[in-house]
């Protein structure tokens, strides 16, 4: 018997879907119901769509999937964040990491979300670049990722979904600017009022010092925050920890950089993990002052977390306070990260490496 393929309804943006239902000859206004179920109360199920005619369900289930990944395996930690395993529908799986933040009123959460399967990169540190590359996610993959996370979240804490999540930060497995054209059409799914409706202000791409990738997003008139993976200031230990370096060393990194700020007039994030006897010496810090002060920057330092088999080690708190205030004193607008995660493994660099898939 002929299986006929269904239609993927995640990833079409509304005029599509509008298009889809007048074409089998149903109002328009249908489609903003469907687009409504799918993306604000994370639904898969045509039956569960319970404002469509129980004869359009029927049909929708027969004609059109909404393919929102299942989350498979998930470890909470003890400060309450917690690691989802998500399977794709090739059965690849991914990571994304929910990062609870509390103030006075409520809690909300910010979720790092992957944007390959794997990682090309290779950083010496991290999990998942040693663990290699199989794919990039589709632009419908990475927003599943965040409405079954939403779901899964909104399930476990039996609360409305659609009010958790504050943020979202590319900084999960993968580099966002070797999948441009894919991580920029999810957001404009993240960022639609009509659907997730997260603010692009609220919406971080972390990459590792594709030059050309932030020369791209420079033309764009998107308003998300740009974070550059930076992890040493000086080519030689960079082309060593962040092999992107080599196709991209620190004088290309940093024209690109400023050619951004210059077009965007936007602040730029740094994020340095913190690694003993690696990157944190005096002369580290001296690099990063003078690379940095000039700029519009912020600094996050991130102490690194360790993951078995990796050479590294996490600095001593006196180590991590001294780099520290070395920056502070020469200038820079510094961020010690908190750390969230560490003992599930779904800290910075700890997502899963291939033996884990
Ligand atoms: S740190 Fe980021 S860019 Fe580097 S290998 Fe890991 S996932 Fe890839």
């Amino acid at each position: 018997m002929n299986t006929i393929k269904k239609t993927e309804f995640l990833g079409m943006k509304l005029p599509e879907l509008e298009d889809f239902f007048v074409s089998i000859g149903e109002p328009a206004y249908r489609a903003r119901q469907v687009y409504r179920w799918i993306y604000q109360k994370q639904t898969s199920s045509f039956y569960e769509m319970s404002d469509l005619p129980k004869e359009l369900r029927q049909h929708l289930d027969e004609r059109a999937e909404v393919s929102i990944p299942r989350v498979l395996k998930q470890r909470v930690s003890s400060d309450n964040t917690r690691k989802f395993l998500l399977e794709m529908k090739d059965k690849k799986k991914i990571e994304t990491v929910i990062i609870p933040q509390s103030n006075h009123k409520n809690t909300t959460y910010t979720l790092c979300i992957s944007s390959q399967v794997g990682c090309p990169v290779g950083c010496s540190f991290c999990a998942t670049g040693t663990g290699g590359f199989q794919r990039n996610l589709e632009a419908y993959e990475i927003v599943g990722q965040v409405l079954g996370s939403q779901r899964e979240l909104s399930k476990r804490l039996k609360k409305n979904g659609e009010d958790l999540i504050s943020n979202i930060v590319f900084m999960g497995m993968g580099e966002p600017f070797l999948n441009f054209d894919e991580v920029l059409e999810s957001v404009y799914f993240l960022n639609d009022h009509k659907g997730i409706n997260i603010g692009q202000r609220h919406i971080t791409i972390s990459t590792s010092g594709d030059a050309a990738g932030i020369d791209k997003l420079a033309q764009t008139d998107l308003q998300v925050t740009l974070a550059i993976s930076l992890h040493a200031c000086d080519n030689k230990l960079r082309d060593d920890l962040v092999p992107m370096n080599r196709k991209y060393p620190l004088d290309i990194l940093m024209q690109a950089i400023k050619n951004y700020i210059e077009i965007t007039n936007r602040r730029v994030t740094f994020e340095y993990v913190m690694l003993d006897g690696v990157n944190i010496r005096q002369q580290d810090a001296e690099a990063m002052i003078k690379m940095l002060k000039p700029l519009l920057a912020n600094v996050n330092l991130i102490p690194y977390n360790e993951v078995s088999g990796l050479p590294f080690k996490k600095p001593s708190p006196q180590s991590i306070a001294q780099f520290y205030k070395w920056l502070v004193a020469g200038g820079l607008n510094v961020n010690l990260r908190e750390e969230h995660g560490s003992d599930i493994e779904a800290a910075c660099g700890q997502l899963l490496s291939r033996r884990e898939r």
